[in-house]
């Protein structure tokens, strides 16, 4: 039976799994339903589940496949999930889309980043409740465009804020405007935040500038991880760009450089640009996993490969880059409308009219649609959630590799928290090879696989 589901596409795998019943299992069948695993587990029957966790177990199986069994994991991954939804009201009601980043990516929970910095260049950033409470974990802020020590654009929520909020959120949030629930997989870890520049557009001698100031205060912060969701415009040899020779020193100095790889992977260029294409950076593409746990839908992400102009195999690993939650930016036109949303999604109908009347201008589709009925409403509310990829009043689900590469930095907290010592090379040894490769894509896309964060963490604490 083994052999022969590894000869099988995945598409003939699932729907051999979708006749497996319980007695299958019985006899041998070592292959979860619901995650895909191969296990050595024991198996739990469903109708021993209470009824709100089989519900929220099958919500989140791979289509409508019958199962009577899941593996002890999934049973425990779902009763955390289910607690969490339990204690966050704003959670969404029907359970399709209730999966975190260390969920999704079975990451070991024993490990949270504590006590390990990472250091994000970014265009701008914001102090967000995820990162600065209960504790401050902003342990330093660098704008490179202004003078030393001015901490003003920290609390602007201006269009450069968005980007790096969210990518050292992704990291290093705790979740704490979700009880917990959409935190990073190193909600214990201290960042350092360096705006690189005014707007949305960063150049390579931006971010030369931000990884020299890195350099110039590692020690003072600890700082371990550089995490660079950003690239140049250009691909260039490694022996002549400025930029690919600053990432070789840092790395020499025992610093982890973590790069997006770029979105372009669906044109026919695709090139990888500096830092990411510089050898000694771990660059990172895009993985879909479709926000589900199942091993079987995994597949790529448009994310730029290479190989490099130096014939380097770019990227390395492969993260999450869609469906990945991140937190809205307060103090918006965007978390104005997340919150009264949200707050129209649980009315009842008869009080649809008057909330969109007590707030004007906000969505404005919902204003010119006032003098409808509610369930047209309700379509447009349906409709604006879906377009704008809104979980909560908090959080949405964005897309890019600018995401993959701080889940990736996140793991790496997490390694360096379990063994100290750990130099970079050593750590992107333990991430290749503990990597799994998605099966049916080539390898230039996936380098060497999707990323394993709890086998990686395993093999870090082993690494003498
Ligand atoms: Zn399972």
């Amino acid at each position: 039976m083994e052999n022969l589901n590894r000869k099988m596409t995945p598409t003939e795998s699932l729907q051999l799994q979708r006749a497996t019943t319980g007695a299958d299992i019985a006899a041998g069948e070592k292959v979860c339903p619901v995650c895909s695993r191969e296990t050595r587990d024991e198996y739990v029957p469903l109708i021993v589940l209470e009824e709100d966790l089989r519900q929220l177990i099958n919500a989140n199986a791979p289509d409508t496949r019958e199962f009577q069994a899941v593996c002890e994991r999934c049973v425990r991954l779902f009763e955390r999930a289910k607690e969490q939804i339990i204690k966050d009201a704003a959670m969404q009601k029907d359970g399709s889309h209730v999966l975190s980043t260390p969920l999704r990516l079975d990451s070991d929970e024993r490990f949270t980043g504590k006590d390990v910095t990472i250091a994000f260049l970014d265009s701008g950033f914001y102090p967000h409740v995820d990162l600065t409470t209960p504790d401050n974990r902003i342990i330093g802020y660098r704008n490179l465009l202004d003078e030393n020590g001015d901490l003003s654009s920290l609390f602007q929520p201006d269009a450069a804020s968005w980007h790096g909020m969210m990518t050292s959120v992704v990291a290093a949030g705790n979740g704490g405007l979700s009880n917990g629930f959409y935190r990073g997989i190193a909600p214990d870890a201290n960042v350092v935040l360096v705006k690189l520049a005014r707007t949305g557009r960063i150049t390579e001698r931006n971010i030369q500038d931000g990884l020299e100031w890195v350099l110039e205060n590692q020690a003072k912060y600890s700082i371990k991880i550089v995490n660079i969701s950003a690239g140049g415009d250009f691909e260039q040899s490694y022996l002549n760009d400025p930029l690919s020779q600053t990432v070789e020193k840092c790395v020499a100095r025992g610093l982890t450089i973590v790069c997006a790889v770029g979105n372009a992977g669906h044109l026919p260029n695709h090139p990888v640009f500096p830092p990411a294409s510089a050898p000694s950076a771990i660059a990172v593409g895009g993985l879909d996993d479709q926000n589900s746990i199942n091993r079987t839908r995994r597949g790529m992400y448009r994310s730029s490969y290479g190989p490099t102009l130096d014939g380097f195999q770019k990227p390395e690993i492969i993260a999450p880059s869609i469906w990945v939650p991140a937190p809205i930016l307060p103090n918006t036109p965007t978390a104005q409308q997340a919150s009264l949303l949200e707050k129209l999604d649980k009315a009842e109908d008869d009080q649809l009219h008057s909330i969109v009347r007590e707030n004007p201008g906000v969505e404005s589709e919902l204003d010119a649609a006032l003098d409808r009925p509610a369930y047209m409403l309700r379509q447009i509310i349906a409709l604006k959630l879906s377009q704008e990829s809104f979980i909560t009043k908090h959080y949405k689900y964005v897309d890019g590799t600018s995401f993959s590469a701080p889940i990736v930095s996140s793991v790496i907290a997490q390694m360096l928290e379990a063994n100290s010592k750990l130099t970079p090379q050593q750590i992107k040894r333990i991430l290749i090879s503990t990597a799994e490769r998605l099966p049916g894509y080539e390898v230039d896309r996936q380098g060497w696989g999707v990323i394993d964060p709890r086998q990686a963490v395993e093999k870090a604490l082993l690494f003498t």
